[in-house]
């Protein structure tokens, strides 16, 4: 028999940015003045030898720190903003440079004013850019004037298409939210992209959106922002706190199994040794279909809804070019690859225009260039080239592009295999289904993370606040 003051362990399973605030946040709220919960002890499990999960921060062409795969967060909604300043990083903290965004559709054209996520606030801006033909114009243009759509049936595509016709769908929607989710956005769920789907809530998309540019508070804000020091400070800061919280993280250490234990749950766990842990919650934030197996014996609907979860894969090609390439690259913080123009590449960020901290003192450019999306033919099969054929394919894909000779001094190749979930039409249903389902087979077992509800950190922040509040409140209510 437990006794009120005995502690109550968390397991959390997986050590990216959403795990280490699950697991922070956790402790913070154990230890504050008027918790009047029992005591609460977390271990953090991890199968890599470190921390951060697509968090990653490295050395690269002399420049302190590069980061290989998020290199910063909007900085417009609350959550990794105010979990950064809470963790005393604010004079670390800095924003892109200005520079402009373009499209590659033949040639790179600059991307029009007065857009939100690529929907059209206006006419006067896409009339005014050469990158869609008169008819393309045209047709967005009698948006305004249409009646109300048929069903999108949850897809981006079906009601960009529906509203505006296809040209704003595939060179200016798809390019800009494509590439965020390295996705295809046929296929990707509306609901997903809150931004997108407040504008689909009445009958003319371009109107609505008209209409909250005009009513949205003006912002001095800049949009993105990140530490200096690289993304990974975020974690490894997390990291810190959590160790001197008394909290326990075990990396190299993969999570195998959970059954049900007399009280609670055992996690089974395979590392240096295997061995198990006893847990009264367990909060599940490693990607969905690489989990399924860990849950099967708790409820198999859980194991095969999570099994289905589909996942995109890209690679990262980080290149320092020498100064001779730079004059046409000059203000320009990256392009995004149209579908019609893709053949690897699909977005290059001109690191050293977009980033002060990125510019090596030699004068020469750090760029950051993504291959490979959901939907695309192959696109996996580029994680089975060498190095050195996927830098030749970024040197030829962007020196078309830009028109620009690419001459590495040096370079660097991320893979990211599965990386992106992909939020297929109807996503919000599955995730209703897997929650309710644990809720019912598995209580006090909860999942947060990029599979869920958003992939952009500051949504796995907020998943993992949101999952420790749940959290200590069932542990609250649980009988001694
Ligand atoms: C190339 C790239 C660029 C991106 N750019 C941006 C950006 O600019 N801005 C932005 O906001 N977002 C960006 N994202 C998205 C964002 O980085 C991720 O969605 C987010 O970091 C995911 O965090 P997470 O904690 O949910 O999952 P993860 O970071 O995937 O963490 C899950 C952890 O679980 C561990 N794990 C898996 N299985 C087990 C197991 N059985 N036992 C123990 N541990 C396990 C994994 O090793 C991993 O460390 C980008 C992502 C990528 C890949």
């Amino acid at each position: 028999m437990s006794s009120p003051t005995d502690p109550q362990h968390i397991v959390v399973i997986g050590a990216g940015i959403t795990g280490l605030t699950a697991a922070y946040r956790l402790l913070k709220i154990a230890s504050a003045t008027d918790y009047s919960g029992p005591p609460l002890t977390v271990t953090v499990v991890e199968s890599s030898a470190s921390v951060g999960g697509k968090i990653r921060t490295s050395p690269f062409g002399g420049i302190a720190a590069v980061d290989e795969g998020p290199d910063a967060y909007l900085a417009r909604v609350p959550q990794a903003v105010a979990l950064a300043r809470e963790l005393q990083l604010g004079d670390d903290i800095t924003h892109p440079t200005a520079g402009h965004a373009a499209v590659m559709h033949k040639k790179l054209h600059p991307i029009p004013e007065g857009l939100m996520l690529g929907v059209p606030t206006g006419v006067m801006s896409l009339a005014r850019s050469d990158l869609m033909t008169w008819r393309g114009k045209i047709r967005a243009g009698l948006e305004p004037i249409l009646p109300s759509s048929g069903d999108h049936k949850d897809s981006i595509g079906n009601l960009i298409r529906q509203r505006f016709g296809k040209q704003v769908q595939q060179l200016l929607v798809d390019p800009l939210v494509g590439s965020i989710y390295a996705t295809d956005t046929n296929n990707f769920s509306l609901a997903m992209v809150p931004q997108l789907a407040a504008l689909a809530t009445g009958r003319s998309v371009l109107l609505t959106a008209r209409k909250q540019m005009k009513n949205a508070p003006k912002s001095t804000t800049p949009i993105f922002e990140t530490p200096r020091s690289g993304l990974a400070t975020l974690t490894q800061t997390l990291n810190d706190r959590i160790v001197a919280l008394n909290g326990q993280i075990m990396t190299s250490t993969s999570v195998q199994s959970i059954s049900r234990a007399e009280k609670g749950y055992l996690v089974d766990i395979a590392g240096a040794t295997t061995s198990s842990l006893l847990a009264d919650c367990v909060i599940v934030t490693s990607p969905a279909r690489a989990s399924a197996s860990l849950l099967k014996s708790l409820s198999e609907d859980v194991a095969t809804l999570m099994s289905s979860a589909e996942h995109s894969s890209v690679v990262m090609a980080t290149i320092k070019t020498v100064e001779t390439d730079l004059p046409k690259l000059a203000g320009l913080s990256g392009y995004l690859v149209a579908k019609p123009d893709q053949d690897r590449v699909t977005a290059a960020s001109f690191g050293s225009n977009k980033w002060a901290h990125w510019k090596p003192n030699d004068g020469s450019m750090i760029l950051r260039v993504s291959l490979g999306r959901d939907g695309a033919p192959t696109h996996d099969l580029i994680h089975e080239w060498d190095d050195e054929q996927i830098v030749r394919q970024v040197i030829d894909e962007v020196g078309r592009h830009t028109q620009t000779s690419i001459t590495p001094d040096s370079f660097r190749v991320t893979r990211w295999p599965e990386a992106f979930p992909q939020y297929r039409p109807g996503h919000m249903k599955y995730v209703e289904a897997v929650e309710s389902s644990l809720l019912r087979n598995a209580p006090g077992v909860f999942v947060a993370g990029a599979s869920w509800r958003g992939i952009g950190i500051p949504a796995c922040v907020a998943q993992a606040e949101k999952t420790a509040q749940s959290t200590a409140e069932f542990l609250s209510h649980l009988p001694d």
